[in-house]
């Protein structure tokens, strides 16, 4: 047959599957994790293709993934009935077609991060050079002939029809020629525990062949024909040794190799399962299989909504914030895996959260939803709004707890559907440690909710954490703040600056730490916009000591009017001489008592913007 057609790699792939050849990395076993976690999308893509057109799956009705290895000629073969790929499938999707993630892998790998972040850079496939040096994927989609992609990773990879014809019916067959350093991944007993582990989480039958050595015994006949045992089979291991059983029939003992296919994952989705027998670990592996994320997940919950629509779903708290987070803010919601009848409909649905928890990833499964619509229709289906809201609620409830007690999940308490809050629930002024490492990573996204969600602004308010003059570098919440106020205290004082040394150095805060008044510092450059959404709190006014018109509430009336009135004919003629020196730049010079030792102050008038203000408006960042 034809040598097929010849095409180069695209220059940072070729670059890529040099540096996997070559690499010296131990962990080679991830290969299993990504080959698996392309099939698993394959056959998502065609279930999904299902919904609109049930015959798609005729070409193949089971949806399943079979590996077999093979010990003496040392290759392994992945098969799914996934979606498949045509030629050009496969001249764009493995090789030619960079995407942006090749480049940044490979810089990252410079950077000396691990090479098992692979699949997060949407180039798993290339992790197959880990342990092969030859690949050969043949590939049936519906509607289109059978092709065959091969390469051995030296800058070229082939295309050509496959000779064999349609043996696939649909779906992909992945074929690795294993290195000598990676031979053991033929042997059957050290693939299972892998992808035992590798195949945890995945929706469709796994099965992997496994051999089994029998002696069974057969009837010898006249002229000795070899009898065949498991068909294609040529490397099988035959003894043969004759036995005399009775007078009329001879038979011989024969060891045969029988194989089987067994099923090594149980498909039951972590998600519908009850959670109280769910470990944290599971719940932690399952987060980093769907999200490719490698770092352990912060937090979850996971729940059953109940009552106007069901739905299961575990969300989570990731362990770090994507460095782009807030840079994308305005383009990118939160997304979520959303299953219908566990049919996945997309792995970032939009709209199920809203922007400010954008750092949410999860599972949402529900069987109320439609599925014979279009995405665009199910996003205006109304009951995504209840489910987004309860959604959004169990964010909130999963936050405060966390605050409070630092835990994870608890056994079914999420099946309750009460309207929450802190009843029974002792107020805690001290955050527990992991509340603090969230505040560290999301707090920002707190603060944008505070600005952006009303409905839900009361809670979120109390998740917010702020440092103070009293607290040095530990954070406040509102709540920790009142408690330590004055009983005669009316407002709670704020002073926003540029950094925390400007607002520790600031003259308004001295007075302030004179009369024992806690100050919060408000340093983050979204701070300010966000503590203008919050007129009071607990009946206690937000204000600015940067600003006029301030009162401390403990000055006895009298006193400050006649030492004001002293003050006013003291300084007079120098009230007169600013006016004129800054004539144009300031709108008022007055006498003022907020002040201990710094000799003068500028501050913003009452309904001006604060100098922070100004200075973010300038910027105009989040
Ligand atoms: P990613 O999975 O992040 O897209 P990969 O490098 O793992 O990146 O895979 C590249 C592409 O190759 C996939 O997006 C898909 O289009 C195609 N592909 C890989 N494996 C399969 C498969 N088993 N069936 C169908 N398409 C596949
Ligand atoms: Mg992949």
């Amino acid at each position: 047959e034809a040598e097929g057609e010849k095409f180069e790699f695209q220059a940072e792939v070729s670059r890529l599957m040099d540096i996997i050849i070559n690499s010296l990395y131990k962990t080679k076993e991830i290969f299993l994790r990504e080959l698996i976690s392309n099939a698993s999308d394959a056959l998502d893509k065609i279930r999904f293709m299902a919904i609109g057109d049930a015959s798609a799956l005729e070409t193949k009705p089971d949806l399943e993934l079979r590996i077999q290895a093979n010990k003496d000629k040392n290759t392994l073969v992945i098969r799914d009935t996934g979606v498949g790929m045509d030629r050009n499938d496969m001249v764009n999707n493995l090789g030619t077609v960079a995407k942006s993630g090749t480049a940044n892998f490979v810089d990252a790998l410079a950077e000396g991060q691990d090479l098992s972040l692979i699949g997060q850079f949407g180039v798993g496939f290339y992790s197959i050079y880990l342990v092969a040096d030859k690949v050969r994927v043949a590939s049936k989609k519906n509607g289109a002939e059978q092709y065959v992609w091969e390469s051995t990773a030296d800058g070229v990879f082939t295309v050509v029809k496959d000779p064999r014809g349609d043996t696939l019916g649909r779906g992909t067959e992945i074929t690795l020629y294993l290195k000598d350093g990676a031979k053991e991944f033929a042997k059957t007993d050290v693939l299972e525990g892998l992808v035992k582990r590798y195949s945890e989480f995945i929706s469709f039958p796994i099965y992997l062949e496994k051999s089994y050595k029998e002696e069974v015994e057969v009837p010898v006949e006249e002229e000795e024909v070899e009898s065949g045992t498991t068909e294609g089979d040529e490397d099988e291991e035959e003894e043969y040794e004759e036995v005399e059983v009775s007078d009329d029939v001879k038979t011989k003992k024969e060891t045969i190799t029988k194989t089987v296919w067994e099923r090594v994952n149980t498909n039951v989705a972590i998600w519908s399962r009850p959670s109280s027998e769910i470990t944290d670990e599971e719940y932690s592996n399952f987060y980093n299989a769907f999200t490719k994320d490698t770092v352990a997940p912060q937090s979850w919950i996971h729940f059953k909504a109940e009552g106007e629509m069901e739905f299961k779903s575990i969300l989570y708290i990731p362990g770090e914030a994507p460095s782009d987070l807030y840079d994308t803010y305005y383009t990118k919601t939160a997304q979520l895996r959303l299953y219908v009848k566990k049919v996945l409909i997309s792995d970032e649905f939009e709209e199920l959260l809203p922007r400010y928890m954008n750092f949410i990833r999860g599972v949402v499964d529900s069987d109320d939803l439609p599925l014979n619509v279009s995405r665009e229709t199910l996003q205006q289906h109304k009951l995504l709004k209840v489910m987004a809201k309860k959604l959004t609620r169990k964010v909130l409830e999963m936050l405060r707890r966390l605050a409070s007690k630092g835990h994870t999940s608890e056994p079914d308490e999420a099946e309750e559907e009460e309207e929450d809050e802190e009843e029974g629930e002792t107020k805690k002024v001290v955050d527990n440690e992991k509340y603090i490492k969230f505040w560290e990573t999301f707090g920002k996204s707190i603060k944008l909710g505070v600005v952006e969600d009303m409905v839900n602004r009361a809670k979120l308010v109390k998740l917010l954490r702020f440092r103070s003059s009293l607290e040095g570098n530990n954070w406040t919440s509102l709540e920790g703040y009142l408690s330590r106020a004055k009983d005669w205290q009316k407002s709670i004082y704020y002073l926003a600056g540029e950094s925390m040394e400007a607002v520790q150095k600031s003259p308004f805060v001295e007075k302030f730490k004179s009369k024992g008044l806690e100050v919060l510092f408000l340093v983050d450059s979204i701070d300010e916009y966000c503590i203008q959404q919050i007129p009071e709190f607990e009946g206690k006014k937000l204000q600015s000591i940067s600003k006029e018109g301030l009162k401390f509430g403990d000055e006895d009336e009298k006193t400050v009017k006649s030492r004001e009135k002293h003050y006013k004919e003291a300084f007079a003629s120098l009230v007169e001489y600013l006016k004129i020196l800054f004539k144009g730049k300031i709108k008022e010079v007055a006498i003022s008592h907020r002040i201990e030792s710094a000799p003068s102050v500028i501050v913003t008038g009452r309904y001006g913007h604060s100098a922070n203000m100004e200075r973010i408006m300038r910027t105009q960042s989040i």
